[in-house]
């Protein structure tokens, strides 16, 4: 049932909705942005609660914090079984040489990680003997863990490096035996029928200093040989390297990301079709907003909302229904006396800055009679003069 002018109540004030207030503010959404700036429309982000001290955050997933080793890390040994690294004073663990890398029952990809590590306090070998230990991203990716605190090596295989890839911006390592953070952002490379849609990306903290800044990573890495596009799986497991050297680590955990939009390739920027499918969900929503709205004779509010939604899918139902609430209002505004406009001074100026951005971004046409009802009430109440 389309609304007629025989269904407008005079009802107009009432409680406003806190959104219809809010919109009509920023840029509406073009082609490849499906919301407007500042939009109210846009859902809050999730609360995570932060950890106190350096613990882990509350959606974190915990990899290691102690005595649970057996249960979530397992041997990367053909003869597999649990993981036969030493946990030490409790929440440590330590890598035990010659019982081969490890690797997380948990699988995951994208992923904020956060990895603790400390080299021995016995300073022993040199370049890639010293300290040596690995953070496999998915099992693929190596981001190098290294005691060069006062040890050289090439770059590419640097403490903080993508090992064969990038190496780290700085040498922002603690003494040996002193606990380093690295906090990872990792985006695994993206492919769409056998082919990289787009590259993954790899960033890296050492104890709060930028070492990788979004390094780019086509392949998984590895040693001498270059890195080559290659598709990986949709998951894998966190793997530790023992690489002979009794490395430790604590604190490990890390947290999903949702998966990147692909449409619309690297830019960052939605195609215009998937723009426009995202339009018409946030414009469905507002009309069912409207609706209630409507439903409890807030009239303004709901006319409002239904223009709202214009902005983000054109609806010549939606537009009609707008525009009978609107002429409904001017007709009654135009026979209200001085006392009452001023009553309603507040929503009847709402309305008129609502309308003036809808007329500007061509919603509405230039001539809308309900604004140019507005527009005469505001000259003859004054409202319009300085005080
Ligand atoms: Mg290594």
């Amino acid at each position: 049932m389309r609304i007629t002018k025989t269904l407008v109540t005079l009802a107009l004030l009432g409680a406003a909705s806190a959104k219809a207030q809010q919109a009509f503010y920023g840029d509406p959404p073009d082609e490849n942005h499906p919301w407007a700036i500042h939009d109210q429309n846009r859902p809050q982000p999730p609360r995570v609660e932060p950890g106190k001290n350096g613990a882990p955050p509350s959606d974190a997933i915990v990899l290691f914090s102690g005595p649970d080793l057996e249960a979530n890390w397992l041997s990367t040994k053909k003869e597999g079984g649990p993981a036969k690294w030493d946990v030490v004073e409790g929440n440590i663990l330590q890598c035990k040489p010659g019982t081969g890398d490890i690797r997380s029952v948990a699988e995951f990809g994208d992923c904020q990680l956060h990895v603790e590590w400390s080299a021995p306090t016995e300073v022993k070998g040199n370049s890639q003997g010293r300290g040596n230990s690995g953070i496999f991203l998915m099992g693929m990716t190596e981001v190098q863990v290294l005691d060069n605190f006062n040890n050289p090596t090439y770059a590419d295989g640097f403490a903080g490096s993508v090992y064969g890839v990038n190496p780290p911006m700085a040498n922002a390592l603690n003494k040996p035996g002193e606990f380093n953070s690295y906090d990872i952002i990792f985006r695994r490379p993206i492919f769409k029928d056998g082919k990289e849609v787009e590259s993954g990306y790899v960033t890296v903290f050492c104890n709060g200093v930028l070492l990788q800044d979004h390094t780019p990573l086509e392949g998984g890495g590895g040693h001498k040989g270059r890195s080559k596009p290659r598709a990986f799986p949709e998951k894998g497991p966190l793997k530790l390297q023992d690489h002979g050297n009794t490395t430790r680590f604590r604190n490990m955990w890390y947290r999903p990301l949702p998966p990147r939009s692909i449409e619309g390739g690297s830019d960052g920027k939605l195609s215009p079709e998937a723009t426009m499918a995202k339009r018409k969900e946030i414009a469905a929503g507002i009309r069912k907003d409207a609706k209630q709205l409507l439903a409890a004779e807030n009239e303004k509010d709901g006319m409002l909302r239904l223009m709202e939604s214009l902005l983000y899918e054109k609806d010549p139902g939606a537009m009609s229904d707008a525009i009978v609430l609107a002429e409904a209002d001017a007709a009654v505004l135009e026979t209200a006396t001085p006392a009452q406009l001023e009553a309603r001074k507040g929503e009847i100026m709402q309305v008129k800055n609502a309308f003036a951005y809808l007329i500007k971004f061509k919603i509405l046409p230039a001539d809308f009679a309900p604004q140019k009802t507005i527009e005469g009430i505001i000259e003859t109440q004054g409202w319009n003069k300085k005080k």
